[in-house]
């Protein structure tokens, strides 16, 4: 299957280009994103025959039906590396919460966030594509904790493949940043800067826009590509386990094939819930998907409202920082598929040269007729952390906003699936904070051993093995001194 531009076509791209082009240069005429020319229908026929499949053989069916063009020994190659998941035979465990709430568990893999759900079997694709086509790729990262560590991970000691991650010294969990400084690769670099996250995507913009740092590249030889969710080779695996939500409700006699059922997503640049919308467009029978937010509640707004803008806000800090976002990408994907190229340039520019743009009623209702949306402050998602632990489960801050959409949104009594982005190990000290009732800036060694001792809860090996792992990246500079550093790296 070949794939089109949101934007349009500006005729000095081509006009359609195949799943390879796509993910190796992401980006497509007049700024827009990669998107399948027709979404593959699948129906209750493919759900039918997967019931007993594993998580792998399923997703090898789903790549398939979108004839991507890629050998089915280097897809079966990227799929293998579901088996560095806890449990190889069900990456993404759905677990039952409530009589009518299960929850997908996606941060079984080595980064403990659902990140690792895409991007490890994406980073095998990426690499087999560059080595085969005798090309060489830096991937620039910029990132407050989470994406960086999973693209670290997938690409470290990859051929043809150069990560350069930047993350805001002390703007992240030590988690999050151990699982970066200790990440050993000789094609990683991984670099501290003095600021926060808007420096660190600061940083990234001037690089980019850098004529002595194309000039080098070129000089090298060395092509840009992305890793985030502006690629579509993220995306392609970000519908399976959507499906797989599903399959697992039939299986666990909660529901009849064909009974539809309710998403929840906490969301950001808006990748899992478009894996969502693109798994209920194929036929699988979702009711509607649930948008959860937290005070970065642009998405709420732009779903409720059909207007997003910009104008004005500032980015809060919250303690689901993954969330923390006002430029969510992949929105531009749902605009495409339900408005086309035309009206959905139109409607980008406008967030671009106005900073804000207005649906209009009827594109509004079309919109609400698949997604709902609602937002929680930190304050209500540490209370739910705490009521569930009083029950027995233990989840992060991330997946406590979902809980607000279900409690508020939904309008029939179905079951609901909602996804637990990442693990409580990733966040220990909200959590510490959440239990305690208390707002003490605890160490995350500290505060993981304390949660794990009261509750007998487990910390998986490599969370523990960090602590007394050698730091490789201890490079912290300004972000003036950022482009000489990465010269040096790529040379
Ligand atoms: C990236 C991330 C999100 C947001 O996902 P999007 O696909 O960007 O909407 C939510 N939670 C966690 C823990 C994440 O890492």
């Amino acid at each position: 299957m070949n794939f089109i531009e949101t934007r349009g076509n500006d005729t000095k791209n081509l006009q359609e280009v195949s799943f390879s082009q796509a993910i190796l240069n992401p980006s497509a005429s007049f700024g827009g994103l990669y998107v399948p020319k027709e979404l593959p229908q699948l129906g209750l026929e493919f759900v039918k025959a997967h019931l007993n499949s594993s998580y792998k053989e399923l997703a090898f069916a789903l790549l398939k039906k979108f004839e991507i063009d890629i050998d089915d020994g280097e897809i079966h190659k990227a799929l293998d590396l579901y088996d560095n998941f806890d449990n190889p035979k069900d990456p993404c465990p759905v677990v039952k919460v409530k009589e009518d709430l299960f929850v997908q568990e996606q941060y079984h893999g080595p980064t403990r966030a659902f990140k690792d759900m895409a991007l490890q079997p994406f980073g095998s694709l990426l690499s087999s594509l560059a080595k085969k086509n005798n090309e060489h790729y830096l991937i620039l990262a910029a990132t407050s904790g989470d994406t960086g560590p999973a693209a670290l991970n997938t690409f470290k000691n990859k051929e043809g493949i150069q990560v350069a991650c930047m993350y805001p010294s002390g703007g992240t969990s030590d988690v999050q940043r151990l699982q970066m400084v200790c990440e050993d690769g000789a094609n990683l670099k991984v670099i501290g800067i003095n600021g926060n996250f808007d420096d660190a995507q600061a940083a990234l913009k001037n690089l980019l826009a850098s004529s002595t740092f194309k000039n080098e590249l070129h000089k090298h030889n060395i092509k840009l590509s992305a890793a985030n969710s502006v690629n579509f080779g993220r995306i392609i695996f970000q519908i399976i386990y959507h499906i797989h939500s599903y399959i697992e409700l039939v299986k666990q006699n909660e529901i009849s094939l064909g009974d539809a059922i309710y998403l929840i997503v906490p969301s950001g640049n808006f990748g899992n819930a478009l894996g969502g919308y693109y798994a209920m467009k194929m036929g699988i029978p979702i009711e509607k998907i649930l948008i959860a937010s937290n005070e970065n509640n642009i998405l709420t707004q732009w779903i409720n409202d059909g207007v997003y803008d910009i104008r004005g806000k500032e980015l809060i800090l919250t303690k689901s920082p993954a969330m923390d976002i006002l430029k969510s990408s992949n929105i531009e994907r749902v605009l495409f598929d339900l408005f086309g190229a035309e009206r959905t340039k139109e409607l980008m520019e406008n967030l671009h040269e106005k900073q804000y743009f207005t649906l209009s009623t009827c594109e509004k209702e079309q919109i609400q007729a698949i997604f709902s949306a609602i937002y929680s402050d930190d304050a209500y998602g540490s209370s739910k952390i705490k009521e569930f632990l009083d029950e027995g489960y233990l989840m992060d801050p991330h997946t406590a906003t979902c809980l607000k959409a279900y409690e508020n949104l939904k309008e029939k009594p179905l079951k609901t699936v909602m996804y637990s982005t990442a693990e409580w190990t990733k966040f220990s000290p909200t959590v510490l904070n959440a239990l305690n009732e208390t707002n003490i800036s605890y160490a995350d060694k500290e505060a993981l051993e304390t949660i794990a001792q009261k509750n007998n809860a487990k910390i998986p090996e490599s969370v523990q093995a960090l602590f007394s792992a050698n730091v490789i990246h201890d490079t912290i500079i300004d972000k003036e001194d950022i482009e000489k550093e990465i010269i040096n790296f790529i040379q």
